[in-house]
């Protein structure tokens, strides 16, 4: 066991661990090839951007350019949306649902077998540690493009008695915290439902993408049933305003939510929109406080806490809270971060300078609200977007950093002394997206999920994810399924048969 002496000096934590340090794993990159620039991918071929332009996507845990990427304009957005619109009235949606299946279950096998280069540049170009992408994101990635492979040929079993029709086009933006498993979430389970898509990635993530492009190219897919077009807001908000679109699918900030929402107002345009969060992670005193421990730092820090259902709200019953934080400092402190290509990293690099600066800023806001805080003491490499992990103790529940979302591995730890108590605390939230409870009693599980407004609560663990279960959130973290037989729903009209 690792003995740990603690001595707090200008509020981080010090911990000496004799403990054994890892050799270094790195994952070669090697196994990957990027190309040095990427085009538009529209009607099945790659395509120069109109306005002649491209824009550097870099690694941000060196800070070197890894590629450019096209931007594209309206004129270009114009271009894909007619190509879906083109391959959607004569290809895909009279295709034998039975016959979409096999593209689909294409496109998983492919995604399977070049699982680890997909990996590989997860990690290269968004921060995240090689286990993470390696372990979740593109396994996770092909089991929706599996699952609702599934699906297509069966959508008469998920309605009865309904006739299903596809919606038509849809637009389908998604961020940069899950770049390749967001396009999985969106292509998969429209494709199944026989629409066509127009998609943009995030601009600081854009690559796994690009190479979901080549990989349906390879499944030989119908030019002009899947798009995938690259850029930063104007791009995605050209897609939003582009009169032939039936659906916006958008994965993002609750501020950019709101101004699609406007954007839509008074249209047909169908959407679903997934939204940020500020989850409550509850640990009950009858907890199995270790397995409570990993599962809130599975929850806020692996990630580097860059997902909208991180457990960034920690509330824990008074009578364990010294034990819970106590053991939460020791955990940090062991956390690895650094070099997101090392198989032995549990924490990679923040995904830009710009979310670095506002993960800052949320820490001194913190820190002038009056609440404890505490570092990790983990040097930091000279390069690239870095924070260490951090906790908030003696947080009150109307501080920011217990409110907005932060979006990065800093953990703000409230109390409680009753069920009603945390449960009205848990809800005071313009959020909704997940929640997590940590207790031996199913009762109490039952009650507090009842209870709670979270569109997924976990119990006794957290950020568990399955094709299978349908995940989206309450109040301003969106509305609308994705996962599941409910995922579906969003893809199509359904016409009640006449008995
Ligand atoms: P984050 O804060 O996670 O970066 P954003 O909401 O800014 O989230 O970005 C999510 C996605 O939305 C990205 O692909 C981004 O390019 C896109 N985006 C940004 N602004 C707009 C907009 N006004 N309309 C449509 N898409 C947008």
């Amino acid at each position: 066991m690792p003995k740990t002496i603690s001595k707090k000096k200008n509020n981080t934590i010090k911990l000496k661990f004799d403990t054994w340090q890892y050799a270094p794993a790195p994952e070669s990159k090697s196994a990957a090839s990027i190309k040095p620039q990427y085009d538009l991918f529209i009607n099945g071929e790659w395509v120069k951007p109109s306005g002649n332009k491209y824009f550097d996507t870099i690694n941000p845990a060196t800070e070197e350019k890894l590629s450019e990427v096209a931007e594209a304009n309206v004129a270009d957005v114009d271009k894909a949306v007619s190509a879906a619109r083109r391959s959607y009235e004569k290809v895909w949606k009279k295709m034998p649902a039975k016959e979409r299946a096999k593209y689909i279950f294409r496109i998983a096998r492919i995604v399977q077998e070049k699982a680890r280069e997909l990996a590989i540049i997860e990690t290269l170009d968004g921060g995240k540690a090689i286990r993470e992408s390696r372990d979740f994101d593109v396994p996770t990635a092909a089991n929706h493009f599996f699952y609702y492979a599934g699906w297509a040929d069966k959508l008469e079993y998920a309605f009865p008695n309904c006739a299903t029709e596809p919606l038509g086009v849809a637009g389908q933006i998604i961020p940069w915290n899950f770049p390749l498993l967001m396009a999985a979430w969106k292509i998969a389970p429209a494709l199944a439902t026989g629409n066509t898509v127009v998609l943009k990635p995030a601009e600081t993530t854009s690559l796994t993408a690009l190479k979901l492009a080549e990989i349906i190219q390879e499944a030989d897919l119908p030019p002009g049933v899947v798009n995938i077009i690259t850029g930063a807001g104007s791009t995605g908000a050209a897609i939003v305003n582009h009169p032939d679109i039936n659906k916006i699918a958008f994965t993002g900030s609750t501020d950019v939510g709101k101004i699609i929402q406007r954007a839509i107002a008074g249209t047909n345009k169908k959407a679903t929109l997934e939204l940020g969060g500020k989850a409550a992670n509850i640990i009950f005193e009858d907890a199995p406080i270790d397995q409570a421990v990993e599962g809130v730092v599975n929850g806020i820090y692996f990630n580097q806490g860059h997902v909208c259902c991180a457990g960034s709200r920690l509330y824990v019953q008074e009578s364990v809270a010294k034990e819970v934080i106590r053991k939460l400092k020791d955990r940090i402190e062991s956390l690895i971060v650094g070099d997101p290509m090392d198989k032995n990293t549990d924490i990679g690099a923040i995904n830009s300078r710009q979310q670095l600066e506002t993960i800052h800023k949320y820490i001194k806001i913190g820190e002038a609200e009056g609440s404890e805080m505490y570092q990790s003491s983990c040097s930091l490499p000279a390069k690239g977007f870095w924070c260490r992990p951090t906790l908030f103790t003696n947080v009150a529940q109307s501080n920011r950093i217990a409110q907005e979302e932060i979006f990065g591995p800093v953990l703000a730890i409230l109390t409680f002394r009753t069920d009603d108590e945390v449960i009205e605390k848990a809800n005071n939230s313009p959020y909704g997206l997940s929640a997590g409870v940590w207790t031996d009693k199913g009762s109490k599980i039952f009650n507090m999920t009842k209870r709670m407004r979270a569109g997924v609560i976990w119990a006794n663990t957290f950020n568990k994810f399955d094709p299978s279960s349908p995940f989206g959130g309450y109040k301003e973290s969106g509305y609308g399924r994705e996962g599941g037989l409910h995922g579906l729903l969003p893809y199509l009209n359904l016409n009640p048969l006449s008995p």
